[in-house]
This record gives C-alpha cells, sequence and structure tokens, in this order.
C-alpha cells in the first residue's frame, strides 16, 4: 500500500524513522494479526494499527491498549510475508505515546515496566520479589493480587524454586555501570525515564 496525505504524514514518516520500518510497505495480509497471541485482548488488531499509522491516525493510535499489551514477542515478524518488525513499530508507539502525553485505558502494564526498569537500573538485574511486590503495591488491588499469588508463592519456595536468599535484591559487580546507562539514556529522552 503506497499512501501519502497530505498535511498528516508527519505521525507516519516519524514512526517510520523511529521503527526503521516501512510502514507504507505493508500489504494488509493480516497474517501478523492471526499470530498475534495478544490481539485477541487488543482494541485494534495489530495490522489495524499499521493501516490508522498510514492515515494518520495519532490521536487513535497513540491512546489505543494495543500498543501497551504488544508483549515484543516478535511472532508477528515470524509470519509476515514482507519481513516487517511489528514489535519496532509498537515500542516506538509506545515512546510517542510517553513523550507526548498520551494516557492508555490500559495503565497496569506501563506502571509494571516502570517497575520493572528500576528494578535493573536499582540492582543490575532482575529482582522478581521487588518487582511482584511493588507491582502489586502498585496496581491498587491488593487483596485480589494476594489471594492469587497464595497458590503460587509458597510452592515455589517449597519446590526450591525460589530460595530465602531471593528475598532481598542482590546487586551484581556492575550494577553501577548499567545505573550509568539507564541514566545516559533518560539524559538523551531529556530527563523523560
Ligand atoms: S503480516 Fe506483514 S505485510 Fe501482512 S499485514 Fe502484517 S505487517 Fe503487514
Ligand atoms: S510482537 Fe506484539 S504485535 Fe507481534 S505477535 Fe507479539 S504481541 Fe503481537
Amino acid at each position: 500500500m503506497k499512501v501519502v496525505l497530505h498535511g498528516e504524514h508527519s505521525f507516519l514518516e516519524e514512526v517510520e524513522v523511529r521503527s526503521g520500518q516501512k510502514v507504507q510497505e505493508c500489504h494488509q495480509c493480516s497474517k501478523c494479526s492471526g499470530g498475534c497471541p495478544f490481539s485477541g485482548v487488543m482494541d485494534y488488531s495489530p495490522n489495524s494499527i499499521l493501516e490508522m499509522i498510514v492515515y494518520g491516525m495519532k490521536d487513535q493510535v497513540l491512546p489505543s491498549k494495543s500498543i501497551q499489551m504488544c508483549i515484543q514477542c516478535g511472532t508477528c515478524g515470524a509470519q509476515c510475508p514482507a519481513g516487517f518488525e511489528l514489535y519496532e513499530v509498537m515500542n516506538a508507539l509506545r515512546a510517542m505515546a510517553k513523550e507526548e502525553g498520551y494516557t492508555s485505558s490500559e495503565t497496569k502494564i506501563p506502571k509494571m515496566n516502570k517497575i520493572f526498569l528500576g528494578e535493573v537500573r536499582n540492582s543490575g538485574r532482575m529482582h522478581e520479589v521487588g518487582l511482584i511486590v511493588k507491582n502489586m503495591l502498585s496496581q491498587g488491588e491488593l487483596a485480589r493480587d494476594v489471594a492469587a499469588l497464595i497458590p503460587i508463592g509458597p510452592p515455589m519456595f517449597l519446590n526450591g524454586i525460589m530460595g530465602f536468599g531471593d528475598i532481598l535484591p542482590r546487586k551484581i559487580h556492575g550494577q553501577a555501570a548499567v545505573a550509568k546507562i539507564f541514566d545516559n539514556v533518560q539524559k538523551m529522552r531529556g530527563g523523560q525515564g
């Protein structure tokens, strides 16, 4: 599909530059959406998101649930006859939505992403217990989340999948270097995390 809408193509161009993907060249065959494990919980299917970008529908795309629900699994790219890496497009859209202050009805995933990155910055690696506890506290549904954790957490300790040494975060030797990378990226983004 080759469409250029005068006055509306700057959104398309920005997405193409930031993602490195030629969105205009999508054939709209829908193979990506057929294979996407999350298309059923998205408000717009992955191929629809691409079409909406081509038509300059920034105000519909950036607050959409779809761009937050993408888990970057790459299944769509493996099935795409045009070799698109759709997760790169979703990543670019998420960054643009954040920078431009668009809010989505899907708020849990951005919160969890932020906590995940904070854990990696502070320890140099993932601290699962910290992620789980902070995520539960941030989502505002503590009773429901604790109830969901009860059948899972204790068996993990009893079966040796997790130990008491995993409760507190353990920093890697290069943690300061990891934190510096995060700080530099934040500076490059003009102070936005
Ligand atoms: S599979 Fe590829 S070409 Fe087909 S709609 Fe999806 S992104 Fe476009
Ligand atoms: S990368 Fe995103 S859009 Fe592609 S299949 Fe996975 S969840 Fe769906």
